[in-house]
């Protein structure tokens, strides 16, 4: 496998929004789509995306993380940007069909075949800036991918950005390209003044997210993170690592906390960012006006490392499936 997301599986699945209805979707040869340079995608910015991951366990079969959830937020993402919002069955059933189509081509855990439904609005007009795209198209692309730490789990570094956000308040919970482009500037300048591998946007002091990441705080005995509001990305692998905490008998906090209280907590506590790529990452490092904060000692902390565990277990097969979060293809 090469680096995450650049192999793809030789199909994808389909389905477009025409004349007020989505049209029946089907499974088709991977190849480049034919796009009229008017599309409402290219001028503004009409799309949204999810990504989850389906796991090939010993017996064969394919289990899909989530399925449900994920595709209930991208409904939730279509309707913000006012696209045409995929019916939820057809949805689901376009990545079940997808996956059992691939099935075998989904290397065994801990790789994984990550899936990305995407949609766009494909109305054909350069006057509809402040106009819907009534037209649209819905794939789903699927990608072999490996263990994100596969190459040792070394910790991260993060910028503590206090003035800029990571995106708007209308489309913080929105998972749409717009947000990636306002985060990719501020990251690359941090990653060149300060050797950082992300960016926590903290605006006004209020610790939210990464680019593309959750922050969660850890110690032996709680969770604590930002509760759900619109500022930032609601989380799948935050919302399952924080049942799994509170099952192991975590106290779950979901609260609000400064910059100037992050740096303190990170001296008793340890910090990750979750997502679908990396699970849950340890943070050992903050940079903070100039100056390095090391999370505890700077090293991977070992709460973190169990509630990974014990997330990827019930992913890979190892661990009874206690949420009901596996949907089982083929
Ligand atoms: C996708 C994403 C996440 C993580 O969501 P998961 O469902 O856990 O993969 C967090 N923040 C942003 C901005 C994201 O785009």
């Amino acid at each position: 496998m090469g680096q995450f997301g650049t192999e793809f599986c030789d199909h994808i699945a389909i389905a477009r929004y025409e004349d007020g209805a989505w049209q029946a979707s089907s499974i088709e040869p991977l190849k480049p789509l034919p796009m009229h340079p008017a599309s409402h995608v290219f001028h503004y910015a009409s799309t949204c995306f999810e990504g989850f991951k389906a796991y090939r366990w010993d017996d064969g079969k394919a289990r899909i993380y989530r399925l449900k959830d994920h595709v209930a937020r991208m409904q939730k993402s279509a309707a913000s940007l006012r696209l045409p919002v995929p019916d939820a069955g057809m949805l689901a059933e376009m990545v079940r069909d997808l996956v059992a189509h691939h099935v075998d081509d989904i290397p065994a855990p801990p790789s994984s075949l990550y899936l990305r439904p995407t949609l766009i609005g494909t109305l054909e007009n350069i006057g509809a800036a402040a106009a819907p795209s009534s037209e649209a198209t819905l794939f789903v692309l699927a990608s072999p991918v490996g263990d994100y730490f596969s190459g040792g789990a070394s910790t991260l570094k993060l910028l503590v950005e206090e003035e800029r956000a990571r995106s708007t308040e209308q489309l913080g919970s929105t998972k749409t390209g717009g947000n990636y482009a306002a985060a990719l500037g501020p990251t690359l300048e941090a990653k060149e003044k300060y050797g950082v591998d992300q960016v926590l946007f903290c605006p006004n002091g209020d610790v939210q997210e990464t680019g593309a990441a959750n922050f969660l705080l850890i110690s032996d005995d709680e969770v604590i993170t930002k509760p759900l509001d619109s500022t930032f990305l609601h989380g799948m692998t935050r919302d399952s690592v924080l049942k799994l905490a509170a099952d192991l008998g975590y106290q779950v906090n979901e609260r609000e906390f400064t910059v100037t209280e992050l740096l303190q907590l990170v001296t008793t506590h340890e910090a990750a960012l979750s997502g679908t790529a990396a699970c849950l990452a340890p943070v050992g490092t903050l940079v903070y006006r100039g100056e390095e904060f090391k999370v505890r000692d700077g090293d991977a902390g070992p709460n973190t490392e169990k509630l990974r565990k014990v997330l990827q277990d019930i992913q890979y097969g190892l661990a009874a499936d206690t949420h009901d979060w596996l949907t089982q293809v083929k």
